[in-house]
Parts: C-alpha cells; sequence; structure tokens
C-alpha cells in the first residue's frame, strides 16, 4: 500500500481514553482549560493553522506550506459515559482504540467503530467513518448528537441538528477540518454483549452474494454485516452477532490472521473487543505488502505492534525515503489506487463486475450502510433509507505499459459517477473542480465557509482534497 504524510504526527502523550479519577466534572473542567489555551493559541496563530495530531490515516500527499502547527494531541479525553442514556461525550482527537477500551467496562460501545484503532472519532466525523454496523446505524457521523468546532478564529460553537448551527451540523462530514476542528463530541453507544458469533457464508457469483447480503441487512438478528470479496467467483459474508457466551474464542491479534480464517471457517467466535479490533491487526490483509505475514517476522515485532499505527509508521518512513522508487528503476509505472467508494446496492454487481475487469484489485472490502437523517448530509449525501455498498480496496497497481497519469484512479471517480455513487475523500482525487463540485454540494459548503471561517484562514475543500494543498 503506498501511502503519504498529510498532516504533521507526533508522538502521544500519555494514554487517556479513561476520565480521570476527579469524575466527570473534573473530567469536563479539564477539558475547559484545554480548550481556552487552544483558543489562545488560534487566535495568536500568525499563519494558517494546521492541525498537529498523534498519528494520521489520510493518504494523500499536501504541498507544504507555511501554517502554524496547532497541537491538539491532548485532546482524547473520554468525558463521560452515560450506558442508561446510551451516550459518551469525548474530545475530539481520541483515538476509537481508546474510546472503545474507555465504553466496553461500561458494557456498551460507539454504535460505529471504524476498523482502525488510530483513527479518531473526530477525524471519522470530519471524513467518512463505517464499519460493519453502520448497515444498522448508518455511517459515524449519523452517530454523533452534537459537536462543538473551534474555528481558525478561535471561536467555539457546539453544532447540533436543531438551532443555529444545525447547517454546520450537516455539513461538517466530509469536510476534512476545512470549517474548523470537532474537540468535544456527544456520540451514541449501543448496549454490548461479551463475545460475537461470526458466520462466513461463501458464494460463487455476485447476485446470490448481494442478495444474501440485503437478506442479513434486513435481519433484526445481524449486529455486524460485511463481505470480502477475494476472487471473481469467490465472495463471502460475515454476519456477526452478540451473544453472552462462546463455547470458544479465536486470537487473531498475533500469529493467526484474521482474513485468512475467513478463507477456512464457516463459523466463529470472538470476544466483543477482539471483534471490534479484527482488522487492525494486518489492517485488513495490506501487512502482508510489509512482509507481516511471515511468521518469524509477526513474532520479532510482537503481538503489542502488530496493528495499524506501525503500519502507518513503517509506510511513512518507506514513503520519506522514497523507497517505492525501485519499481520504477525496475521499469514499472506504479499508481497508488487506495479507495473506498459507495454505490447503491442495486448496482453493486455491476461496478463490480466492471471493477474485476477495469482495476483489478484484490481482496475488496465490502460495508453495507444506510444513510438514516432525513435532513441529509451535503457533502456526503445518499439518500436516507436506502441500502448502500461501501467498496475498500488499497493498493499499488504497477504495469509496464504507458497509461495517462492517475488512470485507475480517474476510471473509478467517472464510473462512480456514472452510477450515482459517492466518493470519500480521505485519499487521492483527481476531479476537475466543476466535476468535484456536481458530486460535493458548493452552494451549502460555500455558505458554510463565509460563516465559519470568512478569513479563508484553513484550505478550500477542493484545494485540500484534491489540490493537496
Ligand atoms: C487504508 C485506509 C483504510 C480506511 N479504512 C477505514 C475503515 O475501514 N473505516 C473507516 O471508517 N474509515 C476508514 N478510513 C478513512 C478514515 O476514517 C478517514 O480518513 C478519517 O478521516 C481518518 O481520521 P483520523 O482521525 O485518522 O484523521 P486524520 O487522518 O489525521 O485526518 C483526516 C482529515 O480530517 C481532519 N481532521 C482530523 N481530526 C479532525 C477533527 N477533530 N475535526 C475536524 N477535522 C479533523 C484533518 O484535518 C484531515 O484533513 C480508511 C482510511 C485509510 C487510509
Amino acid at each position: 500500500m503506498a501511502t503519504a504524510e498529510v498532516e504533521r504526527t507526533v508522538e502521544p502523550p500519555a494514554r487517556a481514553g479513561a476520565a480521570p479519577a476527579g469524575g466527570v466534572e473534573a473530567a469536563r473542567a479539564a477539558h475547559a482549560a484545554r480548550r481556552a489555551a487552544l483558543v489562545e493559541r488560534l487566535r495568536n496563530a500568525t499563519a494558517p493553522p494546521r492541525l498537529e495530531k498523534e498519528v494520521s490515516n489520510l493518504f494523500r500527499d499536501r504541498v507544504p506550506a507555511p501554517a502554524t502547527r496547532i497541537d491538539t494531541r491532548e485532546f482524547r479525553h473520554v468525558l463521560a459515559v452515560d450506558p442508561v442514556a446510551g451516550t459518551v461525550e469525548v474530545e475530539g482527537m481520541c483515538p476509537y482504540g481508546d474510546l472503545v477500551d474507555a465504553t466496553l467496562p461500561h458494557g456498551v460501545m460507539p454504535a460505529v467503530v471504524p476498523e482502525l484503532m488510530g483513527i479518531t472519532i473526530g477525524g471519522a466525523l470530519a471524513g467518512i467513518g463505517i464499519e460493519s454496523s453502520s448497515f444498522r446505524h448508518g455511517l459515524v457521523h449519523e452517530t454523533i448528537l452534537e459537536f462543538d468546532v473551534v474555528t481558525a478564529d478561535g471561536e467555539v460553537v457546539t453544532a447540533r441538528p436543531e438551532g443555529e448551527h444545525a447547517e454546520l451540523f450537516f455539513g461538517f462530514p466530509n469536510s476534512y477540518g476545512t470549517l474548523g476542528y470537532a474537540i468535544r463530541i456527544l456520540a451514541k453507544t449501543i448496549p454490548v454483549k461479551p463475545c460475537v458469533r461470526l458466520e462466513h457464508r461463501t458464494f460463487r457469483d455476485a447476485e446470490s452474494y448481494y442478495a444474501a447480503l440485503a437478506a442479513a441487512c434486513d435481519d433484526p438478528a445481524s449486529d455486524f454485516v460485511e463481505g470480502e470479496i477475494f476472487a471473481r467467483d469467490r465472495m463471502v459474508l460475515s454476519i456477526g452477532r452478540f451473544v453472552d457466551a462462546a463455547p470458544y474464542t479465536s486470537d487473531y491479534t498475533f500469529e493467526k490472521i484474521y482474513y485468512k480464517s475467513i478463507l477456512e471457517r464457516e463459523e466463529d467466535y470472538l470476544t466483543t473487543r477482539d471483534y471490534i479490533r479484527r482488522w487492525d491487526t494486518d489492517w485488513f490483509w495490506c501487512s502482508k505488502n510489509l512482509g507481516m505475514e511471515i511468521p518469524l517476522l509477526r513474532r520479532l515485532l510482537g503481538r503489542e505492534r502488530l496493528n495499524s499505527l506501525t503500519y502507518t509508521r513503517i509506510m511513512r518512513w518507506f514513503n520519506r525515503w522514497r523507497l517505492g522508487r525501485i519499481y520504477d528503476l525496475l521499469g514499472y509505472r506504479s499508481e497508488s489506487v487506495i479507495q473506498d467508494v459507495g454505490v447503491p446496492l442495486a448496482r453493486a454487481p455491476a461496478f463490480l463486475a466492471w471493477f474485476h475487469d477495469t482495476i483489478g484489485i484484490l481482496p475488496v472490502w465490502n460495508c453495507p450502510f444506510r444513510a438514516l437523517h432525513p435532513h441529509g448530509f451535503p457533502l456526503f449525501r445518499t439518500p436516507p433509507g436506502e441500502l448502500w455498498v461501501n467498496f475498500g480496496f488499497w493498493q499499488p497497481i504497477r504495469r509496464r505499459e504507458a497509461k495517462p497519469d492517475h488512470w485507475y484512479n480517474r476510471q473509478i471517480e467517472r464510473k462512480i459517477a456514472e452510477l450515482g455513487g459517492v466518493k470519500s475523500l480521505y485519499s487521492d482525487s483527481f476531479y476537475p473542480e466543476d466535476e468535484f463540485w456536481r458530486h460535493y454540494d458548493r452552494a451549502v459548503y460555500e455558505r458554510l465557509k463565509r460563516r465559519y471561517d470568512p478569513c479563508g484562514r484553513l484550505r478550500g475543500l477542493y484545494e485540500k482534497c484534491v489540490l493537496k494543498r
């Protein structure tokens, strides 16, 4: 997987997941103090602010530019978990790994937890977060009840689905830090049981696979639904259900590899914590690009370091030294194709057939999701209630023959548009500007930009996500 550094990342402060011993009020007071200091830093910033956080899951380069680094690493505390109300109040830069560990002892988890444990709740809200519970609870932003945004000028506002900042509430998802930073978030939780029973069902043709996926999403007994495509004639539907007890639990956090188990087993049991982390240990299947499927390397690295944070650091080091150029020297042209795209379920078989013919990356991750809120989210609009399928594929394509720059990525952008789908912006995008704004609501975005960043201290969405400024 080719990748690139975007925001500056620095070493983490001490783990800060759980609320301090003083309780909720003390945690909120400490948050207020951190917030006041942040506001002060923003007001004194002499250059456009740029987020400095522990780690990034963004996969696109940015052109270096003068900026005032705004250190937000301290904003990673869980302030309050209320299992009765079904909510967790948390700071915006809290990684999901810490957030899950703070909520599980209360018998709850955030309703949607992205697979990579270093993804922060604010990053998933400002980007697009998805998981195998998204067929029921929507994308991450649908699970957010309210959030505080600090603007580039140091103003703090609370965005809710109603009231003065409602337009910001709906326009923030997919704005990627171009409207301000979410520093405090109130999110929905769901009750959990100790374990998850998994059923893996293999299909040979796309029609029956997607029909079964739709049926699993309609089944009230399903808690988690996702699919993995290993070949044209090998698709696996994985359905998870919470259970109180399990005859055994499998461990994919060290020597055994989760995605391989899907091909070998029809039934499996994981603890709920391990289920939530199942893709993190091997970065889905991308750790193999770093040799991490070699048993000796796994043992040398050790259980604690087998995770997406480690791989992200290795890839950044790899990129810093431009080691990927070795393929250029061997006469290959390389294009990084790291994308998550959504299409309506009805068009998923057509997209998959086209994908096999034109792109050919395997495996592919499928995750069903539904938009829930009738208002809709202007920068990531999908019709409420309709089942969609996310396709995730993350791999460089290397070839010897000449093709125009970004050929594969542009093909994907065009196909998604043709099928009425939508593309996440965490990675490379190559849309011409007018085409970009046909997919993401320009009028709403410009209104929000005028209101929340009137001096244009933060980059615009197109500049940031496509021009990489
Ligand atoms: C290989 C790969 C796989 C992925 N897989 C998944 C997946 O399975 N499920 C999933 O849900 N997502 C996935 N993502 C997408 C990921 O959720 C988004 O990229 C998300 O924005 C990353 O959040 P982060 O905390 O790592 O933020 P960063 O990567 O640090 O930042 C992402 C962007 O959001 C902005 N940002 C960060 N924090 C805030 C904040 N608090 N307020 C406002 N803006 C902010 C930053 O300025 C930046 O532009 C994947 C990404 C990659 C690269």
